[in-house]
């Protein structure tokens, strides 16, 4: 979907709207590993570091937010919404695999501005909790299911993942950080860059 088509799809339905999560959430951290070289891929896959999601999914985030600090802790995300045409750059990069990457034929639940990427860090040190694996690790440590023998790491991950399933969302069978929001059935994909959501 095309920038045109996006702004009178906002107008027909305002939950259809792509939000600015940092300006959104308050106390929210970004990461964007995808605005720098820092990530599996080694290239720079977007020139702005922002984060985006669907009204609705922003909302539920809010609410995660609140819950989690709550318990001393805030969201720090590494991506939001992605272009459809990140999508196929990651694929290309993958050569196929899609155990880690989505399909591009089908689109991502990234590419609807329905899925968080995410980690929590603790409020009074602003360090990342310790969890099974880094960010993207195409490892089976990775899975939600996956055994951890370290219990503070697996009481991090079992309180991401349960605030997180409170709140709207599902964690992704094979990464402890994928999230994606229940009803992004609802969205469609697109293919539109941070610069041209911010003209
Ligand atoms: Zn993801």
């Amino acid at each position: 979907m095309k920038f045109e088509e996006y702004k009178k799809s906002v107008k027909a339905n305002a939950d259809n709207e792509l939000v600015n999560l940092k300006d959104f959430i308050p106390g929210i951290t970004l990461d964007i590993l995808y605005a720098t070289t820092n990530n599996f891929t080694d290239e720079k896959i977007y020139n702005l570091a922002r984060a985006y999601a669907r009204k609705p999914v922003a909302e539920a985030l809010k609410r995660a937010q609140l819950d989690f600090n709550k318990l001393g802790y805030g969201i720090k995300i590494f991506d939001g919404y992605r272009p459809y045409s990140a999508t196929v750059k990651f694929y290309e990069v993958m050569k196929g695999d899609t155990t880690y990457v989505a399909n591009p034929y089908k689109g991502s639940r990234h590419n609807r501005g329905c899925a968080i990427d995410m980690s929590l860090i603790d409020l009074k040190t602003k360090l990342e909790l310790k969890m099974p694996t880094e960010y993207d690790a195409p490892v089976m440590e990775s899975w939600p299911t996956a055994p951890v023998s370290d219990p503070v790491v697996r009481k991090n991950r079992d309180t991401i993942i349960s605030v997180m399933e409170r709140n709207g969302f599902k964690v992704y069978t094979t990464e402890w950080w994928h999230f994606d929001f229940i009803g992004w059935d609802k969205f469609v994909v697109m293919n539109i860059d941070f610069e041209e959501l911010e003209k």
